[in-house]
């Protein structure tokens, strides 16, 4: 069942004390009853220090253990206004905004923070686009548009697919990729949208395997160019992602760091008509307690090409 404050005052109201948040992770975490990490034994003690200490192997496991709240040193209070509050901003925060709003001792542990909750917005095992996709690339950093083929120095190159429902953009899947090759651009696109789909394209040499890949290849016209409109949807959340990038963050993004703003983007887009923002804090404690935790210095470094 999903549970979870519907205004403000319900969510000041319900998560006043550590103990009423932890036993909200608790019901998010083990929706059937305590399940032990360690040997999957059902049965638990819950002790003095807030662990409940497993019948079947004797080990003492925090309900933070194994999630993006492991070792935090700070009140789950805290990480759970940081979570109403990233959710309550329709374009999102800034490090800086969210160290100024809750507090924060440090922009280090805002910044810090900001990310561990973004990788807790890209649900594990998620589904791949289906139906018909617009997919392109961009270029994102730097100040002046570049063609494909060229030296593209300093910026980073982003896969773009954005699925039709009627007029509108359904949901969509951004994913960096190395260069504008066949090589990195068919993986991503098997990443992101299902066979069978079918794939509007420009005439961009990099996508013509598409048909041999399963999927059913339009290409809207033989000019490969970036930036007409003959794309119209996916133009369209090039430009939104762009202008994120540049207001919310102030274009201060570093190109090592891109892909957890490109998975904040994609988890606020995917859900920007949902009318419930407690249910996206649902979401996002749900995922934050199922994904294996990250630590500051992971973060720092950045992700590696898949
Ligand atoms: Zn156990």
């Amino acid at each position: 069942m999903e549970d979870y404050p519907k205004t403000i005052l319900e969510f000041e109201k319900r998560f006043a004390t550590e103990e009423a948040c932890r036993q909200y992770l608790f019901d998010v975490r083990w929706p059937e009853g305590f399940c032990c990490p360690r040997c999957g034994h059902s049965e638990a003690w819950y002790t003095k220090r807030g662990l409940y200490r497993c019948q079947g192997c004797d080990s003492q496991i925090s309900v933070t253990a194994g999630t993006i709240f492991q070792d935090t040193r700070k009140p789950l209070r805290l990480w759970f206004r940081t979570i109403w509050y990233v959710i309550n901003q329709k374009n999102g925060v800034s490090a800086l905004g969210l160290k100024r709003v809750l507090g924060l001792g440090s922009y280090q542990t805002a910044w810090t923070w900001l990310h561990k909750l973004r990788t807790a917005m890209v649900r594990p095992g998620r589904d791949r686009l289906s139906g018909t996709v617009e997919v392109d690339e961009t270029y994102i950093g730097g100040k002046k548009s570049v063609y494909r083929g060229r030296g593209a120095l300093g910026k980073t190159l982003v896969l773009v697919v954005a699925q039709e429902d009627g007029k509108h953009i359904g949901r969509i899947r951004l994913q960096r990729v190395f260069d504008p090759t066949a090589q990195s651009l068919c993986p991503a696109v098997q990443e992101c949208v299902e066979p069978g789909t079918v794939v509007r394209t420009d005439g961009w040499s990099g996508y013509r395997q598409l048909n041999s890949l399963g999927y059913i290849h339009e290409v809207v016209r033989h000019d490969s160019h970036i930036g007409d409109n003959l794309l119209p949807l996916v133009n369209r959340v090039t430009a939104l992602l762009k202008r994120w990038l540049q207001g919310t963050h102030q274009g201060a993004v570093q190109p090592s760091h891109l892909d957890y703003y490109l998975d904040e983007f994609t988890f606020r887009f995917n859900r920007r008509t949902s009318r419930s923002r407690g249910k996206l804090f649902y979401r996002l404690v749900q995922q934050a307690v199922i994904i294996a935790p990250v630590t500051g210095r992971e973060i720092q470094g950045g992700k590696p090409f898949p």
